[in-house]
């Protein structure tokens, strides 16, 4: 920090409330690992000014910002161009400022995806796959599994027509068999399951589950959860006590955050980075408690 100077260059994330994001950490300490000359500060934009929030991205010369809740879809209208996936998305969390001329990308479904496979060592292609919740994270996750040619996708959400929307996208753009459901999930439903993710907030800050944890995985399943506060949900506990492949939720954060970067810089940082990323979280995480 002490070496910043007016070559400096500046990268942000913009959200509503935004104090509380962790990605500052993440790409703060990749600048400095990869030596670029860059810092990442965060902004809070209030839900009624963000075409000025991007305009002063565009003419601040801010080379790139990650966009999160409430405004990763409000923003599509004031870029120049979006990259085909963000648009199935229907949603851009990544901004990338080329001479004033912004461009738009998702990488929250590549973030939960990378999890999986750092998890497994498998790829998603052909997988059995079953969602919990149907919000914005779920519609990315579902359509990049159905880009990575997962042979199916069940969606179950306590209201079946964001589930019915994201499944209709999916069948009509991809092989995938999706389908949506709203029922609760039983032994038989996961049988034949080889990837469960939850998606909704259950477990965020409570020991809820999303699913009945009396239930019995499949033994090679792999599990993936949204949440990440706590690190242990009582969905990955579930998991952990039966020994089951985990993708952690601050690992999706962690590979979402590592793809913008990608996407910004052209470097493509390590496993060992993102394990490192991590460490500084469960460091922090102890450090609050
Ligand atoms: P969202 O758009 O609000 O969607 C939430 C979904 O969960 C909806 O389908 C909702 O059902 C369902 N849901 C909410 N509360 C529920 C409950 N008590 N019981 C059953 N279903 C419930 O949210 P989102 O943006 O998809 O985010 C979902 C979670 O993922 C949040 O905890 C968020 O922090 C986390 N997330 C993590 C990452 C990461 O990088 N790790 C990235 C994005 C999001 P209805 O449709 O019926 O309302």
């Amino acid at each position: 920090m002490s070496n910043i100077s007016s070559k400096t260059k500046v990268y942000s994330v913009i959200g509503h409330p935004v104090s509380q994001s962790f990605s500052p950490k993440i790409h703060n300490y990749l600048f400095e690992k990869y030596g670029i000359d860059a810092v990442y500060v965060s902004y809070d934009v209030d839900p009624d000014h963000v075409g000025e929030a991007i305009n002063g991205i565009r003419h601040l010369g801010i080379m790139g910002t990650n966009v999160t809740i409430p405004h990763k879809i409000e923003v599509m209208k004031y870029l120049d161009e979006i990259d085909e996936k963000a648009k199935l998305f229907g949603a851009v969390n990544t901004i990338k400022n080329v001479d004033g001329k912004l461009y738009g990308y998702n990488t929250d479904g590549t973030g939960l995806t990378k999890s999986l496979k750092d998890a497994s060592g498998e790829t998603m292609d052909g997988k059995r796959v079953l969602i919990i919740g149907a919000g914005g994270a779920c519609r990315s996750i579902a359509i990049q599994l159905a880009i990575e040619n997962a042979a199916s996708i069940e969606i179950v959400n306590r209201s079946i027509e964001k589930a019915q929307s994201i499944v209709d996208t999916i069948n009509e753009h991809f092989d995938t068999k999706a389908i949506a459901t709203s029922k609760v999930i039983t032994q038989k439903n996961i049988d034949d399951v080889d990837v469960l993710i939850n998606t909704t907030p259950i477990g965020m800050g409570t020991d809820e589950s999303p699913i009945d944890t009396s239930l019995v995985p499949p033994k090679n399943m792999i599990i993936a959860d949204a949440v990440y506060k706590p690190h242990e949900t009582a969905f990955i506990k579930w998991g952990l006590k039966h020994d089951l492949k985990i993708a952690y939720g601050i690992q999706m954060l962690i590979n979402q955050g590592v793809h913008s970067f990608s996407i910004w810089t052209g470097v493509t940082p390590t496993l060992e980075d993102t394990q490192n990323i991590l460490k500084i979280f469960l460091e922090e995480q102890k450090e609050n408690k």
